[in-house]
């Protein structure tokens, strides 16, 4: 299998190149050369466990991997999980069940991804004998998924910078207390904005680039898709048959990744009938390009589920890639006038393929109230996004993408009970190691010189 750009103008790569690029030479996202069919698979799949079946599908995806390496990479990926089943699928009603996601290091799902590609490009340095560098900018969730991903692993160090005093204190405990010395936390005098700015501006240095290996792991990875490909077909396969052929995915969703990689199961036959909903917060460019088919950019409003507060999903171009027929001259006629103007207007879209819905921070207390007093369940503010509308013919699995307890002031707020965890109660006795910096490229730059790893060991 081989792996080719959205935007075509680069050479078909192997899984393991297209996995160590992140983006594609010609600025596109790396998609397989042809989707395989692998619907015949499923008889075979359905008794499996999480890591055996999440195995069985990356063999027929990294075929340029060896068996039995893939096989303890993958193995190695899900051992920090504390839940038996991984993703365990809570049913609420006969019809309405919820896929939790959330019982991985960090309390979110990034983590299903983030382990694997740790241990993918743990891999890669140990083949290649080289180094890298890992450099990120986070406003909360995706930087402590990579930082446990990557944590005490040889030949890599990490950089994540945050903006001091605006993420949440439980989140910056998970990325600030893991005693690990490959792992540098940037807390640095200013917003959000800054520190990506930052790292944008370091990333186009090719001389800094190319001398410490810098690597981003950011949502548009290969690896990341393809890992949560997995946990669709093994929620299916947590129903009764006669339910598993009219399912609805609900799907919290930003970056369009998590949703892209359901999509794409269906595509490669493992989700028989299944349909999907984009369920937005208030910044619902997503919402807005599936009722209308007009993709506009529009300024980012801060809101109770920061982890979807973004401006442009970056996922989208690959669906765009099939929504074109497989075109990439479109595709890049597309992303090219919607960089210029903040917008494009399709003809005729293809919404048909997902529905969508959104709800402001209103509708996500009210949201979790109601599914509290009906259910007795307690959902996370982005989980709540999933709630707001689903379709009657069909079983509902809404994705809950983070444990409640990370954002403990939303859910207090809203039904008056505090939820813990485990695994934050512990970071409270641990030391938090952070470096503090001014909100400037060459303090940061330095900083990075002065850390950064510089061989293979
Ligand atoms: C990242 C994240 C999302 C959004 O996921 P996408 O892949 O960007 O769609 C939703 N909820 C939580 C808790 C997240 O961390």
């Amino acid at each position: 299998m081989q792996y080719i750009s959205t935007r075509g103008q680069s050479e078909p790569v192997t899984f393991s190149k297209a996995v160590a690029t992140g983006l594609a030479p010609d600025g596109g996202l790396y998609l397989p050369e042809t989707m395989p069919d692998l619907s015949a698979k499923l008889p075979e799949w359905e008794n499996l466990g999480y890591a055996d079946l999440c195995f069985a599908f990356m063999r027929e995806l990294a075929t340029d991997m060896d068996e039995a390496t893939l096989r303890k990479l993958v193995d190695a990926s899900y051992t920090r999980f504390t839940h038996d089943k991984i993703a365990p699928l809570v049913p609420l009603a006969d019809d309405l069940h919820v896929l939790e996601l959330f019982h991985g290091p960090t309390l979110a799902f990034k983590d299903f991804a983030l382990q694997l590609v740790g241990n993918l490009y743990e891999e890669q340095i140990h083949q290649s004998g080289d180094f890298i560098n890992v450099l990120g900018a986070t406003s909360g969730d995706t930087g402590s998924a990579a930082i446990h991903g990557l944590l005490g692993k040889d030949g890599v160090n990490i950089f994540i910078l945050y903006p001091d005093g605006r993420i949440s204190p439980l989140q910056e405990r998970q990325m600030t207390t893991t005693g690990a010395d490959n792992v540098f936390p940037i807390a640095i005098t200013g917003s959000f904005d800054d520190a990506q700015r930052i790292v944008k501006d370091l990333f186009g240095d090719l001389a800094l680039k190319q001398r410490y290996r810098l690597s981003a792991i950011n949502s548009i990875n290969l690896a990341r898709i393809l890992a949560q490909c997995v946990y669709y077909v093994y929620a299916r396969f947590q129903l009764p048959s006669e339910q598993r052929d009219k399912i609805e995915f609900i799907v919290p969703t930003g970056n369009f990744g998590n949703i892209l990689a359901g999509w794409m199961a269906a595509q490669m036959g493992l989700l028989p009938g299944a349909s999907f909903r984009v369920a937005t917060n208030q910044n619902d460019i997503l919402y807005r390009l599936f009722t209308t088919g007009l993709y506009e950019v529009t300024d980012v409003a801060p809101s109770l589920a920061p982890s979807m507060d973004i401006q442009v999903a970056s996922n989208f171009e690959r669906f765009l890639y099939y929504l074109e027929g497989q075109d990439s001259a479109r595709v890049r006629e597309v992303m090219k006038a919607f960089r210029e103007t903040g917008r494009h207007q399709f003809e005729g879209f293809a919404a048909e393929a997902f529905s969508a819905s959104r709800t402001d921070d209103a509708g996500i207390r009210k949201i979790i109230k109601d599914v509290y007093s009906k259910y007795g369940y307690v959902c996370d503010p982005h989980t709540a996004c999933g709630f707001v509308e689903r379709d009657p013919s069909r079983t509902s699995i809404v994705l809950s993408t983070a444990s409640p307890a990370k954002f403990p002031d939303t859910i207090t707020e809203a039904i008056g009970i505090e939820p813990t965890h485990p695994t934050l109660e512990e970071t409270k006795s641990l030391d938090i190691v952070k470096h503090k910096l001014p909100a400037d490229e060459a303090a940061i730059r330095a900083f990075i010189e002065q850390h950064a790893q510089t061989d293979g060991d």
